[in-house]
Formats: structure tokens, C-alpha cells, sequence
């Protein structure tokens, strides 16, 4: 704002005539300009007029209106951010079971699981060094509820995650055309982090192995993270039968730090809880 000097002060004061004040706004005495009556800031300035002569009184934010706006702002993005979380998740997690693979509903029995919150954790480094995980170990030990949880924990930081399984993805390669086949595993590198669960479930078909292939392929072209989860022996997977699965479980090894999970079968012991309480209420009843 330049200097009042009395030049400016009485085109302020003539423009001041026909000015229309809100109710919360009053002329200030000292500048002749309209302020805040809550903040007492000026809501108005004055400039000279481009290229002539004379000024104008242009209107402008008080300090509270500016912090109302910015508040408002934040709540939109905030808004938005919940909006595009929520897409995410219902994109990226296909099986509606997955949404209750959260960090909150762990019932803290297995000690292996502070590996996942420590990948969350320190995702920015596994992005950037593209760090993935090779969960490995007996079924019903809790591998796909540790993937679960990383990609709900991420997916809610408005990181995109996909979480999916070699069924799904070649029925839907059998579901499109041949040309958007490639687009379609082009997709999955969209992705932040791809969750492949229960690898080896799929069929030992020679066409099922060239498209997990190139799937492995494309993701480790990509240089970004992969998490697989899989009821095969490590040694399995260090010494495959043949080159069809050496050139897919070579890529995940090089990529993927081996995790085991051992010992307690979780999903056993949830349905001998479950037993035990249905006894309970027979009993009882
Ligand atoms: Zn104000």
C-alpha cells in the first residue's frame, strides 16, 4: 500500500461515499479505509491507478477472513484426501476380507508382525530402494494378514497399493482382449507397491507360467517394490524344478528380503477359539 498523503486520502474519502459496508466492517478513522470491526485489519487498500492519474481502493482480506479461507482450504483437501484414500482402497483391495487386514485388529500374538509396521514405517527407503518382501512359511501362519496390513497402513497414508493374486490377474487376462493385455499388466506398475498373495496356487500351465512371468518382469523392470506372499519352502524357491519358474523366482529373490513365519498356525487357533467359544455358549445355553 503506498503512502496516504492528503492527495490520496481525499480520493479515499470521495470513494469511501458510495462504498457499501458489510456489518462487520467500519471506515477507520486514521486511513479513511474500511477495516474489521473483529480484527481491526484493513479490508481495503489503496493503489495508483495503472497508466493515469488518480488511485483505486481495491478490497482485500482481513487477517481473520485470510485465516478462514486457509481453514477452509485445509478442509478441503483434507476432504479430498479421504475422497481419493477411499477410492484407493476400494481399487487396490479387491476382496472386501482384506479391509479387516489392519494393524488395529492384530491381536499382537506374533512377534514377526513388527516387520510389517517397521516396512510402513520406513516406506519411503523401500520405495526408493525398492525393497520388497518375500513372506514365506505354513499356511494359516498370518503371511497374508502381515501384507494386508502394509498395504491398508500405506493405502491409508494415500500411498497406492495393490493387493491382488495370480488367479485373479489371468482371469482377467483371459478376460481381455489380447492387444489390452499388455496395458492391463502395464496397470499394475501404476502402483506404488503390488501385494502378489498365495503365489503357486495359480495353475502349472505353461501359458499361467509365461504370464505371472511377465508380470514378475514387468514389475522388477519397473524398479518398484513387490511383496509376495506364498505356502512354498524357500528352498522351493532357491532351487526350482525348471527354468520356467528359476526366471520368475530369480527376479523375486533378487528383489524380496525372505521373511519366514513359523511355528503357531494363527488361523488354526482362531478357529479353536472359535470352537471353544461356540462350546461356551452350547454350555451356557
Ligand atoms: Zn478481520
Amino acid at each position: 500500500m503506498i503512502e496516504i498523503t492528503a492527495e490520496v486520502r481525499a480520493a479515499i474519502d470521495r470513494a469511501a461515499e458510495d462504498m457499501e459496508l458489510a456489518g462487520d466492517e467500519y471506515i477507520e478513522p486514521a486511513d479513511g479505509l474500511i477495516h474489521c470491526k473483529k480484527c481491526c485489519g484493513s479490508r481495503q487498500t489503496v493503489v495508483p491507478r495503472f497508466g493515469g492519474s488518480g488511485y483505486f481502493m481495491p478490497r482485500c482480506l482481513c487477517p481473520c477472513q485470510q485465516k478462514a479461507q486457509e481453514e477452509r482450504k485445509a478442509m478441503e483437501e483434507q476432504r479430498e484426501r479421504m475422497e481419493r484414500v477411499k477410492r484407493r482402497k476400494a481399487q487396490g483391495l479387491q476382496d472386501r476380507y482384506l479391509y479387516d487386514y489392519t494393524f488395529s485388529n492384530d491381536n499382537g500374538q506374533n512377534p514377526v508382525m513388527e516387520k510389517a509396521h517397521a516396512y510402513v514405517e520406513h516406506w519411503k527407503e523401500a520405495y526408493r530402494d525398492n525393497t520388497g518382501l518375500l513372506l514365506f512359511g505354513d499356511v494359516g501362519t498370518g503371511k497374508s494378514f502381515f501384507a494386508g496390513c502394509i498395504a491398508n497402513a500405506l493405502l491409508d497414508r494415500d500411498v497406492p497399493v495393490l493387493m491382488t493374486n495370480f488367479p485373479s490377474i489371468l482371469n482377467r487376462l483371459t478376460d481381455v482382449f489380447a492387444e489390452d493385455r499388455a496395458a492391463f499388466i502395464a496397470s499394475l506398475d501404476d502402483y506404488s507397491l503390488l501385494v502378489i498373495d498365495d503365489l503357486g496356487v495359480e495353475r502349472n500351465t505353461e501359458y499361467a507360467m509365461e504370464q505371472v512371468f511377465t508380470v514378475i518382469d514387468s514389475r522388477y523392470r519397473s524398479k518398484k517394490p513387490l511383496i509376495v506372499t506364498t505356502n512354498l519352502k524357500l528352498e522351493e524357491i532357491k532351487k526350482p524344478p525348471d527354468l520356467a519358474h528359476a526366471r520368475i523366482y530369480d527376479r523375486i529373490l533378487e528383489r524380496c528380503a525372505p521373511v519366514l513365519f513359523s511355528g503357531k498356525n494363527f488361523r488354526e487357533e482362531g478357529a479353536m477359539a472359535t470352537k471353544a467359544a461356540a462350546k461356551e455358549i452350547v454350555r451356557k445355553g
